[in-house]
C-alpha cells in the first residue's frame, strides 16, 4: 500500500502532517479577478501581477460604478436645460401646470382676456393644460 491510500484511508496521519501549515503558509491555487486566470504561484508571497493580463489588482474585482438613477438623470436633464438657456439667453419654457382647478381654469382664462387673446387661442389653452374642450359660448362665461 502507498503513502497516499494510507493518508485517505486514515485521516489522522494527514492531520498531524497539515495541522502546523496555516492556510497562508501553504501553496493555493490564484484565480485572477479580472481575467479570470487561474494559476499555481511559485513562492508564498502574494503574486505582484497576475502572469497572463499583468494586472496589479488581480486579486480584487474591478470597482463598478454606480449607475445613475432617474432621479439623477432628471435633475442633470433640468441642470442642463438651465445653463443652456442662460448660455443663448432663452427663457425656460413654462411646464404646463399641474394644477387643474376650475380657479385656475379661471383665472388663465381672466389673465389671456385681458391680455386680448382670442377665444379659440383660450379653449385651445383649457383643452391643452385641463383635457376640456368648451366652446366660445362655454369660455365667455367663465372668463366674464
Ligand atoms: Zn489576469
Amino acid at each position: 500500500m502507498n503513502v497516499s491510500n494510507r493518508l485517505a484511508r486514515d485521516a489522522a496521519p494527514m492531520r498531524v502532517l497539515t495541522q502546523s501549515k496555516p492556510e497562508s503558509e501553504v501553496l493555493s491555487q490564484q484565480t485572477c479577478f479580472r481575467c479570470g486566470k487561474g494559476w499555481w504561484p511559485r513562492c508564498l508571497s502574494k503574486p505582484k501581477r497576475c502572469p497572463q493580463c499583468k494586472s496589479p489588482y488581480w486579486d480584487r474585482p474591478r470597482q463598478v460604478k454606480q449607475p445613475h438613477t432617474a432621479a439623477d438623470f432628471r435633475a442633470l436633464t433640468k441642470a442642463l436645460q438651465e445653463k443652456i438657456g442662460r448660455e443663448l439667453g432663452i427663457k425656460p419654457v413654462e411646464q404646463p401646470s399641474q394644477d387643474r382647478s376650475l380657479i385656475k381654469a379661471l383665472v388663465i382664462l381672466k389673465g389671456m382676456k385681458a391680455a386680448g387673446h382670442t377665444w379659440q387661442e383660450m379653449g385651445e389653452r383649457v383643452e391643452q393644460e385641463f383635457g376640456a374642450r368648451l366652446d366660445n359660448e362655454q369660455l365667455k362665461a367663465l372668463a366674464r
